[in-house]
């Protein structure tokens, strides 16, 4: 799955949203808290849980009171967390979000975030029933979900606050996990953030251990998420998962977490002109997290630039014979 980046006056509105929000937190330094972002925008929040059948469907059976705008029957809303795998909600007539507590804790931060992009995009309060897992895996294809994503990451990361921070040097997943620490956010969601507002020609990849393949690994599509910076997509639309896949388990030792290796590979851009970028992976035990930054362009080797000046000779005795 591949990284969709906004046009740019969507993003524009949508930084303004975010922009009034952090205002009226005064601009506190990192990390945000979202207890304080729900106080400003007076937004509840709750909880559901998609294992336990009761709790669901009494909440379902109170939605049909007060949310008019989900459903016509109860039980439907519990059909709907079943089958679409629903994460987290937003129900804009009660200005609720909730959030499925059987997650891992670390998730919620981020499906928070996400329910409170909704609830600031303006055009989105009629578009509102709920969140499976593809679409806040942050890779989403439809608009809104996208849209929430931004803003959920322009939340977290405080705007321009961010990528100041990340611009000011080389990006590495040393730096990377630093800033989500920082700010308190996930090292995934903090290299997504990082790719996606740098200026640099850089990419990043979610998959299973090179070396380990988990259960869920489909061979068709080997990385979970695909994330290209604009300068990338730009100049190097041709490179696959697969490519970037295949270097990965050239270079990724058998360790079960930490650093797996790092290594210099040879990018082809659109021209048919060759680049190196400095690749690393890093397996945090479930996943495991690529950066690929660009480095130079690929010199002609000695060899090829000695064969090459001897066949210019050949030619100009040629000439001259
Ligand atoms: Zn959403």
């Amino acid at each position: 799955m591949r990284n969709s980046l906004l046009r740019i006056h969507t993003a524009q509105d949508i930084d303004d949203q975010v922009d009034k929000v952090l205002r009226g937190l005064g601009n506190a330094p990192p990390p945000l808290s979202l207890e304080y972002v729900r106080a400003l925008l007076k937004l509840d929040k709750g909880y559901y849980s998609s294992t336990k059948d009761g709790p669901l469907r009494e909440l379902a059976s109170k939605l049909f009171v007060a949310g008019k705008q989900i459903l016509g029957r109860p039980t439907l809303l519990w059909e709907a967390v079943k089958k679409a795998e629903l994460k987290a909600l937003y129900l804009p007539d009660r200005k609720q979000i909730l959030l499925d507590e059987d997650l891992p804790l670390l998730k919620h931060r981020w499906n928070e975030s996400h329910e409170i992009g909704h609830s600031i995009i303006p055009w989105h309060t009629s578009a509102m029933l709920g969140d499976n897992t593809a679409t806040l895996s942050q890779a989403c294809l439809e608009h809104t979900e996208s849209e929430a994503n931004y803003a959920a990451g322009r939340l977290l990361f405080l705007r321009e606050r961010f990528t100041e921070e990340l611009n000011s040097s080389t990006p590495t997943l040393k730096l990377i996990k630093n800033l989500g620490k920082s700010f308190g956010n996930t090292s995934t969601s903090t290299m997504w953030r990082s790719i996606e507002c740098s200026t640099q020609t850089i990419f990043g990849a979610v998959s299973s251990h090179p070396r380990k393949l988990s259960e869920k690994f489909n061979a068709q599509e080997p990385l979970s998420y695909f994330i290209r910076s604009k300068s990338f997509i730009e100049k190097f639309s041709e490179i696959t998962e697969h490519l970037i896949w295949g270097h990965m388990q050239s270079y990724c030792g058998w360790q079960k977490g930490g650093p797996l290796g790092e290594t210099e590979v040879v990018l082809t851009d659109d021209n048919g002109s060759n680049h190196v970028f400095r690749m690393e992976t890093f397996f945090n035990s479930y996943e495991a997290l690529t950066l690929g930054v660009y480095v130079r362009p690929e010199l002609i080797t000695s060899v090829n630039l000695f064969s090459s000046s001897i066949a210019a000779t050949e030619a100009l005795f040629r000439d001259l014979l």
